[in-house]
C-alpha cells in the first residue's frame, strides 16, 4: 500500500516496488503509445533512474491515441499508474518489479485538448513514441512523408478549422504550434520504434505535417526540434492470461495488465536533445554519436531473423518463437541467414563481438519462459519485411552475395499469406495490406511473379532474376514438400 506521499509502506515478498516519492515526480516526458514495449523499456529505464534518486522531473505522462487504448486507460486509472514488469528467465524464474515512472495517463479520444496542452506545457521536454513501424506516415517506396497516409488530411483539416486533431502527429504538431506562439521553446521528439533511422523518419513526418499546417511552423520545427535516432531492444510479448494468473499465484499480486519480457535489454541512443534529457547512461543506456551501426545489427540480425522464423516456423507447425529456435534444423538455417546473408551487410559495430551477439540472439529466441508467439512476430508483415529483411537482400544483390535464405523467407510469407497452413487450417492475417497480399499470394500459383509485383512492398526486386528465381524455387518447394523440408535444404 502507499502512504499519503505516494511512498510504498509495506512490501510484497519477492517484488521490488518504487521506493521513491511518486507525488514529487514531474512529467518531463509525454509518451504516445503505452503498450507492452514502452512499459518494458523506456518506462523501466526512467523508473530505475528515479529509484537511484535521480531526475525527479523526468516522470512520464502516457498518452493513448487509438480507441482500443481505453483498456489501458482503465487499468492504469484503477492502479494509480502502477504496473508490474515481470522478467522471465529461461529456467522459469519470474522476477517482478512494480514500475512507478508512469505518473499520469491521458486518453486522447476522451479529451484531445488535454493531450495538446500537456505537450505544450513548459514542463514537457521530450515527446517519445512507440506507435509501431507502420504508424508513421511514410511512403514505403520513397521513404518520404506521405500526406495521404490515413488520418493526416483529417488532422490538417481539423487544425485549419480550429478544432482539435486526433492522430499522434496532429496532436503533437498542434502542441508545437502553441509552444512556438507562446515562446515556450522546443522539445525533443524521440521515436522508440523499430525502424532504421527512427529519428530521421519521425523528423520527416512531424516536419511534413507542420509544414502543411503552416510554412513558418514547418521551418521552426525543422530548425528547433531534435529527433534522436535510437536502437531499442527487449523482446516483449503480449501479456497472456496465464501471466496474470502466475503473478497472482506466485506473488499474491493482482495486476490488471502486467508486462512480461525477457531479461535482456539494450538501448543505444544518439545524444541529440533540444531541451535536456535524463542521465540515461546512469542506468545502462549507451549514449553514442552514431547509432547507425547498432541499428543495422539489430534490425538485420534480430528483427529480420524473427521474420525468418515467423512464417516458415508457423507453416512447419510451430506456434512459439522458442519452439522454432530450439529446432536444430531451423537454428542452423537461422544462423546461416545471419552469417552468410545479414552479417556481410553490417558495418563494424564499436564494442560489440558479433559472433557472441548472434549466439546470444539464438539463446534469447530459445527462452521458453518468454513464450513469444509467432502470430505477434508475423503481425504487420508487409511493413516488417520491407523494413527488416529487404534492405539485406538489396545490398547482397548489389554485391553479388547470397540471397537464397532471405528469398525463402519471403516465399514463406507468400505461402503464409495464402491464408491456410499445411494442414489446411486458416491463418488470420494481421497486416494492413492483408487483402492485397493474400490475393497476390493466391494468384502466384498460376501467374508466377504476382506476389513480388507489389511495388509498394518490394520496389523493383521482382524484376531481379536472381532473387525472383530463388523466391519461386523456394515457393515451389514449400508447395510440394512443405516448410520443414524446404528449411532443411537451406540449413
Ligand atoms: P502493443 O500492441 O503492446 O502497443 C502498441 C501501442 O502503440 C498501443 O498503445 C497502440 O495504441 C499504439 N499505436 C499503434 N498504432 C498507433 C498509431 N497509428 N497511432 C498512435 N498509437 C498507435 O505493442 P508493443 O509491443 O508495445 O510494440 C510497439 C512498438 O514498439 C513495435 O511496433 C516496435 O516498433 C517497438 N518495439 C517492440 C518490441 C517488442 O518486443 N514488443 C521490441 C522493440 C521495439
Amino acid at each position: 500500500s502507499l502512504d499519503e506521499t505516494g511512498i510504498w509502506t509495506d512490501g510484497i515478498e519477492g517484488v521490488e516496488v518504487p521506493g521513491y516519492d511518486r507525488g514529487a515526480v514531474g512529467r518531463g516526458i509525454v509518451h504516445i503509445g503505452v503498450g507492452g514495449f514502452h512499459r518494458a523499456h523506456l518506462a523501466m529505464y526512467v523508473d530505475a533512474l528515479l529509484a537511484s534518486g535521480g531526475a525527479p522531473e523526468w516522470g512520464i505522462c502516457g498518452v493513448g491515441v487509438l480507441a482500443a487504448d481505453d483498456r489501458m486507460r482503465d487499468v492504469l486509472a484503477a492502479q494509480d499508474g502502477l504496473y508490474t514488469l515481470v522478467l522471465k528467465e529461461a529456467d522459469g524464474t519470474l522476477t517482478p518489479r512494480v514500475v512507478g515512472s508512469l505518473v499520469d495517463y491521458l486518453y486522447a479520444p476522451d479529451d484531445p485538448e488535454a493531450v495538446i496542452e500537456r505537450i505544450a506545457h513548459p514542463d514537457t521536454r521530450i515527446v517519445s513514441l512507440t506507435i509501431t513501424e507502420g504508424g508513421y506516415a511514410i511512403d514505403q517506396k520513397t521513404g518520404e512523408f506521405d500526406p495521404d497516409f490515413p488520418g493526416i488530411r483529417a488532422d490538417l483539416d481539423a487544425m485549419a478549422a480550429g478544432s482539435a486533431p486526433t492522430g499522434a502527429f496532429g496532436l503533437v504538431v498542434e502542441a508545437l504550434a502553441r509552444r512556438r506562439e507562446r515562446g515556450t521553446g522546443p522539445l525533443t521528439i524521440m521515436s522508440c520504434d523499430n525502424m532504421q533511422g527512427n529519428g530521421d523518419v519521425a523528423r520527416r513526418v512531424f516536419t511534413g505535417v507542420a509544414q502543411l499546417r503552416d510554412a513558418d511552423l514547418g521551418a521552426w520545427v525543422a530548425e528547433s526540434i531534435t529527433f534522436p535516432n535510437s536502437m531499442v531492444d527487449r523482446i516483449t510479448p503480449a501479456t497472456a492470461d496465464t501471466d496474470r494468473e502466475a503473478l497472482a499465484e506466485r506473488f499474491g499480486l493482482r495486476d490488471g495488465w502486467p508486462v512480461v519480457c525477457e531479461p535482456f535489454t539494450q538501448w543505444v541512443l544518439e545524444d541529440h536533445f533540444a531541451a535536456g534529457r535524463p542521465e540515461f547512461e546512469r542506468v545502462g543506456v549507451q549514449v553514442v554519436d552514431d547509432v547507425v551501426p547498432y541499428e543495422f545489427m539489430k534490425l538485420r540480425l534480430l528483427n529480420a531473423t524473427h521474420q525468418a522464423l515467423g512464417y516458415l516456423g508457423y507453416l512447419a507447425g510451430h506456434r512459439y518463437v522458442h519452439q522454432v529456435a530450439q529446432d536444430p534444423t531451423f537454428a542452423s538455417f537461422l544462423r546461416g541467414y545471419m552469417d552468410d546473408e545479414a552479417t556481410p551487410t553490417l558495418r563494424p559495430v564499436p564494442g560489440i563481438d558479433l559472433d557472441a551477439y548472434k549466439d546470444t540472439l539464438l539463446e534469447r529466441f530459445a527462452n521458453p519462459g518468454v513464450a513469444d508467439t509467432l502470430m505477434r512476430i508475423n503481425y504487420g508483415s508487409s511493413d516488417r519485411i520491407s523494413i527488416f529483411l529487404l534492405p539485406v537482400v538489396r545490398e547482397q544483390l548489389a554485391a553479388g552475395g547470397p540471397v537464397e535464405r532471405a528469398a525463402a523467407v519471403v516465399a514463406g510469407w507468400c505461402r503464409y499469406a495464402e491464408g491456410a497452413d499445411e494442414q489446411g487450417r486458416e491463418i488470420t492475417q494481421q497486416d494492413r495490406l492483408a487483402e492485397e497480399m493474400t490475393a497476390l499470394a493466391r494468384a502466384e500459383r498460376d501467374t508466377p511473379g504476382s506476389f513480388l509485383s507489389h511495388r509498394g512492398v518490394f520496389g523493383d526486386l521482382g524484376s531481379d532474376e536472381r532473387f525472383a528465381g530463388a523466391f519461386r524455387s523456394a515457393l515451389e518447394s514449400l508447395w510440394s514438400r512443405g516448410a520443414a523440408a524446404t528449411v532443411a535444404d537451406l540449413a
